[in-house]
Order: structure tokens, then C-alpha cells, then sequence
């Protein structure tokens, strides 16, 4: 019996583990510089978790979500994301309590059932950040900044950081009011999921693939236009704000999100090398959501970021080295076997990464191993060696060869960059 792994889910091998090591280590060194502290959610939770966070009438609960029913005939689902659990999580558990603002962060696997395509995993992983208990722009600004600079050191380019807001209870009605009257005549040249939308979540309209909708929507309202007299301040302060700390931005009156929970500011990151699938990371402010979970009305706001779209980026730019060992360390005979797992021993309390000789090979044989794992020195030790103190070095890639005594071959090596 032959068995694969499922459609849609892929298995994460060297030398792509590295680059994934590289960007979790990468971010969680930026998160404790701005006091984002880690959480490590379940990765399956009650079905209404994200029922009722993420709302009823988006793709993500009409079609994608993994739920089935338990022994306990309990519905539970597979998280689609990381933000619901977030906060289910910060209200259980009363995180309100600490000082404000409450800066956490996660990573891990997420689950949707979606069609498998290039870039689009069913089971795909995601690093995200969620900040409680500031209303202020400055909170808005720092995450923005946070995640621009996150993206940086893994050492993406060429990124552009988009920005809108959507606006608050006060001032949708009015904005979805003026989007109903623009889209009422045209609406039935519109795909059948935005005739849907138009009375579940007309927002929505803005934010479909579908070209035919993308051209019949020129003209529409921008949301920015509808803000009410303080979204209009929140908005204009955060974006002083981001000019102030260098951060380049472009405004996107169209960025509205496909999750209900979204207030205010949305952002998104996107990258021209992606293609139609072109975002990195995104997110925005949710300041209902907390009070919908059943805890105070404290305001947040996070983002999340793909880990494959990252990946894929980072390769093609190709600026990455494949990890290979220091050394391969070549012995012939039992005795200089060894004295060879000894001095990898040594060799590895250092700091470096050592390959032995496990025994049975040829000198040969050896050497063109430590060719092919792509070893920087190969070092040497028969019995003439043994016998003589010493072990011979050779630099793999230049050629340069010569010995040094089996007492220093540690600290020589330590010492060779
Ligand atoms: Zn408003
Ligand atoms: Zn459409």
C-alpha cells in the first residue's frame, strides 16, 4: 500500500524548513521588540466560534470551513484562521485584566476546504499579531509599522502597504446606502455571488476577483468619502502617523475585507511578484468583536501573514543559502572512527554543524559525500594521522589543503569563516 498525503495539503521538507526556521525565528525576534507576547491557540475550537465571529455570509463559513461532528455529537471546525480563536481565547481567559494594550502573537496551521491551486493550500500556515485595548491611531500605526519592518528583515522587497477605512457603525449604514442605489441598475450583469452579496454584505461587491465585476464597479463610492467626523480623525491621524515613521503607504478605497468584524482601519501588504493572488499579509481594526464573544467593549485590532506566499517570494528572489555543514569529517579504520565522533562532538559544543563518518566507506566513497551535502572543509584522519597527532584539511570549495593536530582542528575550525 502506497500512501500520499491530501489533495491540497503539502509536506514541508529541507531545504524549505530552513527558510521557514529562518522567518518564525525572524518574526518572533521583532514580536519581543515591540512586547508581542506568544499564545499558542488550539488549532480546532466549537463550531460558533467562527460562526459567529467571522460571519454567516462570507466564503469562509458558506463553504470552506473543515467542521464535522465529534464523538461527543459536538459541531467543531478546523480553525480558517487565527484572529476568532484570539479572542475567544482573550475573553476566556479575562486577558483584559492586564495592562493595555494586551500585544499577542501566534503561528501555526489554518484549514480550508478551498479548490487546490497554485499558492492555495487547504492546509496552509499563518504567523498573525493581535493588539487589545487601545482605540487610538497610534496602536493602528505601531502594527502597521511592526509588520512592515517584519517583512523587511525576513527580506522581502518591493512590497506596497495598502490602506482604507471602512468606518464604524455610525457611518456604514450611510456608505451602504450609497453603494445599494450605485449597484441597484447594474446588478444583474454582476456574477451570481455579488447578486447574493448585494443584499447579505454589499461591502463585499468591492472586494470580488471576478474581472466583469472589477469593471462594472469603476465609479464606485469610496468609502472614505462616507466616514463620519471621528473615523474621519482616526483615519487622517493614522496615516500622519505612518508618514511620520517613514512608512510608505498607498490608499485602496477598496480594501473592506471579507470578515464582518472589521471597523475602521483595513491593510493589507501585496507584492507584484504574486500574480492575481498578490497579498502577503493583511488585516485590520475589529473593535466589535470582543463584546461579541461576550467580554467588555474593548477595542483591537491584528494582522496575519502567509507563510507559503513568503516563502515563495523569498525563493524566487533567490537570495537564500542552502544550510550545509562546516565540515565532513573522513576516517579510515575503527580507531580514527573514533577519534573522528569524538572531535564531531567537540566540534558541535562550538557551535558547528559536523558530519561523521558512520563507519564501513571508503576514503572515496567519503570524500564524494561530503561533496554532496555540500560540506565546506573535509578534514581528514587515518591511521597514519592518528598516529602522527594530526588530521589533513581540505577546503572544498577552493581546493587549498593542509594539516593541523587533532588537539587545535576544533578551534582552527571554529575560527575559519
Ligand atoms: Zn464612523
Ligand atoms: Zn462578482
Amino acid at each position: 500500500m502506497k500512501y500520499s498525503a491530501l489533495k491540497g495539503i503539502q509536506d514541508i521538507l529541507p531545504p524549505d524548513s530552513h527558510l521557514w526556521q529562518r522567518i518564525e525565528s525572524t518574526a518572533r525576534s521583532l514580536f519581543q521588540r515591540y512586547g508581542f507576547l506568544e499564545i499558542r491557540l488550539p488549532l480546532i475550537e466549537s463550531t460558533e466560534v467562527f460562526t459567529r465571529s467571522i460571519g454567516e455570509a462570507t466564503d469562509i463559513v458558506e463553504k470552506e470551513m473543515y467542521t464535522f461532528t465529534d464523538k461527543g455529537n459536538r459541531s467543531v471546525t478546523l480553525r480558517p484562521e487565527g484572529t476568532a480563536g484570539a479572542v475567544r481565547c482573550y475573553v476566556e481567559h479575562s486577558l483584559y485584566n492586564l495592562p493595555s494594550p494586551q500585544k499577542f502573537f501566534y503561528s501555526g496551521p489554518m484549514f480550508r476546504y478551498e479548490r487546490p491551486q497554485k499558492g492555495r493550500f487547504r492546509q496552509f500556515y499563518q504567523i498573525g499579531a493581535e493588539a487589545f485595548g487601545v482605540a487610538q491611531p497610534s496602536l493602528d500605526a505601531e502594527v502597521i509599522t511592526l509588520l512592515r519592518n517584519l517583512l523587511g528583515e525576513i527580506g522581502l522587497r518591493e512590497l506596497n502597504v495598502e490602506i482604507n477605512s471602512i468606518g464604524c457603525d455610525a457611518c456604514r449604514p450611510d456608505y451602504r446606502n450609497a453603494l445599494l442605489a450605485f449597484f441597484r441598475d447594474r446588478l444583474p450583469d454582476f456574477c451570481p455571488d455579488c447578486q447574493r452579496r448585494y443584499t447579505t454584505n454589499p461591502l463585499r461587491i468591492l472586494d470580488c476577483k471576478v474581472p466583469r465585476c472589477i469593471e462594472l464597479r469603476q465609479g464606485a463610492p469610496a468609502v472614505t468619502d462616507h466616514l463620519c467626523g471621528e473615523c474621519r480623525e482616526h483615519f487622517d491621524e493614522l496615516l500622519a502617523r505612518l508618514q511620520a515613521l517613514h512608512v510608505r503607504y498607498t490608499l485602496n478605497p477598496n480594501l473592506v475585507r471579507g470578515l464582518d468584524y472589521y471597523t475602521r482601519t483595513t491593510f493589507e501588504v501585496t507584492s507584484e511578484h504574486l500574480g492575481a493572488q498578490k497579498a502577503v499579509a493583511a488585516g485590520g481594526r475589529y473593535d466589535k468583536l470582543v463584546k461579541e464573544f461576550g467580554g467588555p467593549p474593548i477595542p483591537a485590532i491584528g494582522f496575519a501573514m502567509g507563510m507559503e506566499r513568503i516563502v515563495t517570494l523569498l525563493k524566487e528572489a533567490a537570495t537564500e543559502e542552502t544550510p550545509a555543514p562546516k565540515a565532513f569529517i573522513a576516517t579510515l579504520g575503527r580507531e580514527a572512527e573514533r577519534e573522528g565522533f569524538r572531535l564531531a562532538e567537540e566540534m558541535r559544543a562550538g557551535g558547528l554543524w559536523v558530519e561523521p563518518n558512520y563507519g564501513g566507506a571508503s576514503l572515496k566513497s567519503q570524500l564524494r559525500k561530503a561533496d554532496k551535502i555540500g560540506a565546506a572543509f573535509a578534514l581528514i584522519i587515518g591511521e597514519d594521522e592518528l598516529k602522527a597527532g594530526k588530521a589533513q584539511w581540505k577546503n572544498l570549495k577552493t581546493g587549498e589543503q593542509g594539516d593541523v593536530s587533532l588537539e587545535a582542528v576544533s578551534i582552527w575550525l571554529i575560527a575559519c569563516s
